[in-house]
């Protein structure tokens, strides 16, 4: 699970990480007073979506005056911004964060997940932080300080200290790193986060060392022990689709292709995926159905299918192994007695009852091309959607 930058940083505080002061609005209307009671003659208003790069898109502006705030206000909410993280359909901006513009002396990079090789949490710092990180990870990874946190002890201050002396941090500024730090690694443990990023760490004119911008995804598997974490979901900034998939444990995942796909199996609706783009087409989608399955279930993937703008023909893919094909042709042919067909559809069964399932499927009036042969299935697909 993504959060805001605001609820990042709301969570540094608790955990002695400082931040600059900021005001969420959620209207232009509340720009006035958020800049007034913030004091200060530059604030920068930021976006909040579950992306970064907000910089590079036009969701991070620096403004000098109070009706400049408020314009860029009135031009950024309720728009969908998009970054070089999101997709070209961006994601929506209903909340702004005001925040006051701060004397940015160094830039650094601090972040913390856990490296699948070493099986450690990973402390990952830097000089070169700020918009660029990922080119300084690719191009000139020797920047990047790596630190393997001993899983059998727990992170100790000399650790942190000898960190923030690679990183050129003196006196204050030093002591204000170790305690960042110790509190980015007490989230992580506490929370059950699997990355935490503050990108850029800044020193100021006034040597302070500040969180700017805050990323913390959390593993979902957990969030059942963390009710607070949990009641900082904001299912807007997510897509739709999947969450409905998700309530009838359908694993669902919209893509730009036009041929929607529903296969059951992770490793067999990757294969599908392939075999269509091997064959000149593009799927609409990822679509797992499960393995044990239900007719209700087939009935609610096709329907999501079916809605999605960009479809224009759809692939049925199930190998019958513990799910039998004759339960899924009912399935089809349910789903289409309750939401139509308007498009081209070619069913593939194949193992338990797959007979029985093709001659349901043959046997309806409405108009299914079935097919034994997974390749043939999928040239087909590509041809009838063209
Ligand atoms: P993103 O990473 O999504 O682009 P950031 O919050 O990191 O968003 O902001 C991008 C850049 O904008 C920062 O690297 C910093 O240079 C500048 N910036 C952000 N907040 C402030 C602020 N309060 N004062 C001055 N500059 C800021
Ligand atoms: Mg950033």
């Amino acid at each position: 699970m993504h959060i805001h930058e605001y609820q990042a940083k709301g969570l540094f505080r608790q955990f002695n990480i400082k931040t600059p002061n900021s005001i969420l609005i959620n209207t232009t209307a509340e720009a006035g007073k958020a800049c007034a009671d913030l004091g200060g003659n530059i604030w920068v208003v930021k976006a909040q979506v579950h992306a970064g790069g907000r910089g590079k898109g036009g969701g991070v502006v620096l403004c000098r005056s109070i009706e400049e705030v408020e314009d860029t206000c009135k031009q950024l909410f309720n728009t969908r911004l998009i970054t070089p993280q999101t997709d070209a359909k961006g994601l929506p901006i209903n909340q702004l964060l005001i925040e006051g513009g701060q004397n940015i002396e160094r830039e650094l990079y601090l972040g913390l997940l856990i490296d699948r090789q070493t099986q450690q949490i990973t402390i990952l710092a830097s000089t070169e932080g700020g918009m660029d990180i990922e080119t300084v990870a690719s191009e000139t990874p020797e920047k990047i300080i790596k630190f393997g946190v001993n899983p059998l002890g727990a992170l100790n201050v000399d650790d942190c200290t000898l960190i923030a002396s690679q990183l050129k941090l003196e006196g204050v500024l030093s002591e204000q790193f170790v305690s960042a730090l110790m509190g980015l690694y007490e989230i992580f443990t506490s929370k059950d986060v699997s990355l935490i990023e503050i990108n850029p760490l800044i020193t100021t004119t006034e040597n302070s060392l500040l969180a700017l911008d805050g990323k913390i995804d959390f593993d979902d598997n957990a969030l059942y022990r963390h009710e607070d974490i949990l009641a900082l979901r904001d299912i807007l900034q997510e897509d739709e689709k999947e969450n409905e998939a998700s309530e009838y444990q359908l694993n669902y995942i919209s893509l730009d292709g036009t041929i929607g796909c529903m296969v059951n199996g992770a490793g067999l609706a990757m294969a599908t995926m392939d075999l269509i783009e091997h064959h000149g087409g593009s799927p609409a989608n990822f679509l797992d159905v499960g393995g044990g399955t239900t007719a209700e279930r087939v009935a609610k993937a096709f329907e999501l299918i079916q809605t999605e703008k960009n479809v224009a023909g759809i692939l049925v893919n199930i190998f019958g192994g513990i799910v039998r094909c004759d339960l899924i042709a009912e399935g089809i042919l349910q789903a289409i007695e309750k939401v139509g067909l308007n498009l081209p559809i070619v069913v593939r069964l194949e193992g338990t009852n797959a007979a029985a399932g093709l001659k349901l499927l043959d046997e309806s009036s409405a108009e299914i091309y079935t097919e034994a042969n997974l390749t043939q299935a999928a040239i087909k697909i590509v041809e009838l959607s063209k």
